[in-house]
């Protein structure tokens, strides 16, 4: 095609509202009934999801069921050379999987460019070689005569639920391990961003992913999630979103006792002491509060600074925060894009409304500094972001998750202090500390009640290691031999000699 001719065709396919069809058995299947879906920096539908229910997720199901014993049946080898085929593929679409993204979720092109794709990518050559590398459990009972020693086995058919703050990179992360380790999937992505997923089962067969391994069913959390979620023949559930959804998850599955890795919201802590590196602490609490909208569960929402370095934290926070530019998504001068939906918005507005009427101060961001968009993204649903002081430890908007870009920033006088009031929370999924004193930044990440702590930094991940939440924020880990753990079942057999 022309050169001029594929710009047109491009053009027409962004007018043209996409249509999304399930993908189940290695084919695309149309729905009868769609949903809208919208382009959060135009506050425009731009795009039809199939609005699934339990006669779709039957069909994937069945597809799953079928393809099961031939998958699980192939080496370990074997199967990584799919998943790095797919990874491949991905990374030879990455421009056009970031562009949609982009759309699909209002996250800027360049955060979808260098994060969501490559991650996504990442993720399936993560684990197409992380799966060569486990080894079982042997034991000597000699004094019984007997050796004894695990084996570990796929689980079946997966049903894997993902949500719309990281759309690819976050199913991703649960397909890869899944499949890896023999099992065959029905994916339910986010109703709000299902694009991305779609695009990638274009590529299945490229990859030569066997019809029925992935299946990929399109709709929204009570309809499609739901009949996946209490299909008696899905026997492991994988899922990440709220704290509230993962619930009904509990409930629906306990009837038949489903294996379940829960990853759910955070209200995240950073604290920092007089001693930090104050430069690089601004910069990075910058970054973790306002990444991708805030809409990151690892996202810092409350900061403890020690009493004497307060007031000059406070100055420089704002002032790197009123630089973190929200604007059009595809300008490459932008920080942060849309926020996922008019309803996240008024959701994220409502707890800054809250957070005036309990006499707390907002320094900038939302009604205090004036967003400049271009006219195309005047309905879009965007949110500066926001720096807040003042707000009581017992105010909601202290023990909520925001899931948007807002800070809180509080002063402690005392290590026990800031340690008792980042846990006085429900939740438990990240926290960041900031100290030089090396005794000190052990001690603390020690006591937090946190499943990641980092200190003098935020989000640097090795996905060796174990990711996930204590408390309200999650059941179970996820990362190398912890997904291989949660997608297998182990076998203990004695033997006698
Ligand atoms: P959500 O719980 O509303 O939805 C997540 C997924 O669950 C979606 O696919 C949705 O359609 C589905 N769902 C909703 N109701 C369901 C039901 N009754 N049965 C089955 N499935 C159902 O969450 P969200 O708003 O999409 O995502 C934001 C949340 O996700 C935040 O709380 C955030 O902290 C959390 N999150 C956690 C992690 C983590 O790794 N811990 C990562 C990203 C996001």
């Amino acid at each position: 095609m022309h050169a001029e001719q594929a710009t047109m065709a491009q053009a027409a396919e962004l007018l043209t509202p996409l249509v999304l069809q399930n993908y189940i058995g290695g084919e695309f299947v149309p729905c009868s009934r769609h949903i809208d879906s919208y382009d959060p920096s135009a506050g425009e539908v731009y795009c039809h999801v199939p609005d699934s229910g339990q006669d779709e997720v039957e069909l994937a199901v069945n597809a799953a069921k079928e393809a099961f014993p031939l998958w699980a049946s192939r080496s370990p080898a074997d199967r990584a050379r799919v998943l790095y085929k797919l990874a491949d593929l991905i990374e030879a679409h990455l421009e056009e999987f970031a562009q949609a993204e982009s759309r699909d979720q209002g996250k800027t092109v360049k955060f979808a460019r260098t994060v969501d794709i490559p991650r996504a990518a990442y993720n399936f050559r993560f684990f197409a070689s992380s799966i060569l590398h486990h080894t079982t459990e042997c034991s000597q009972m000699a004094h019984v005569g007997c050796v004894s020693y695990t084996v570990r086995c796929p689980v079946g058919v997966a049903g894997l639920i993902s949500p719309w703050n990281l759309p690819l990179y976050l199913l991703t992360w649960k397909i890869a391990p899944a499949i890896a380790a023999g099992n065959t999937v029905v994916a339910k992505p986010s109703e709000m961003t299902s694009v991305t997923a779609w695009m990638m089962c274009k590529l299945l067969k490229e990859a030569d992913v066997p019809p029925g391994v992935v299946n990929v069913v399109f709709g929204t959390g009570p309809r499609a999630g739901d009949a996946l979620v209490s299909h008696p023949e899905v026997p492991l559930i994988s899922f990440t979103g709220s704290t509230a959804t993962a619930r009904l998850i509990t409930e629906r599955s306990a009837p038949y006792c489903k294996k379940l890795s829960l990853e759910l919201g955070g209200k995240n802590p950073a604290i920092v002491f007089k001693d930090a590196d104050l430069e690089e602490c601004v910069a990075t609490t910058v970054r973790s509060s306002f990444s991708n909208q805030g809409e990151i569960c690892l996202c810092t929402s409350r900061v403890f600074v020690e009493r004497s370095l307060y007031p000059e934290f406070l100055r420089k926070f704002v002032a790197a925060a009123r630089l973190w530019k929200t604007g059009c998504p595809s300008d490459l001068s932008s920080s942060n894009g849309a926020l996922i939906s008019k309803e996240h918005l008024e959701k994220v507005r409502s707890y800054i409304k809250l957070a005036l009427s309990e006499g707390a101060v907002v320094h900038c961001g939302e009604g205090v500094d004036q967003l400049t968009l271009p006219q195309h993204n005047k309905n879009g649903y965007f949110m500066a972001a926001t720096v807040i002081t003042g707000a009581a430890d017992e105010s909601r908007c202290m023990q909520e998750e925001i899931f948007g870009p807002v800070a809180f920033v509080t002063p402690f006088d005392s290590e026990e202090e800031a340690v008792r009031r980042a846990n006085g929370v429900r939740y438990g999924l990240s926290a960041v500390v900031w100290s030089r004193d090396v005794g000190r930044v052990h001690r603390v990440a020690q006591q937090l009640q946190a499943g990641l702590v980092w200190t003098n930094c935020w989000l640097v991940r090795d996905l060796n290691l174990p990711f996930g939440g204590m408390k309200s924020s999650g059941v179970g880990r996820e990362g190398g031999r912890d997904s291989y753990h949660f997608f297998t079942e182990v076998k203990t057999i004695t033997v006698k000699h």
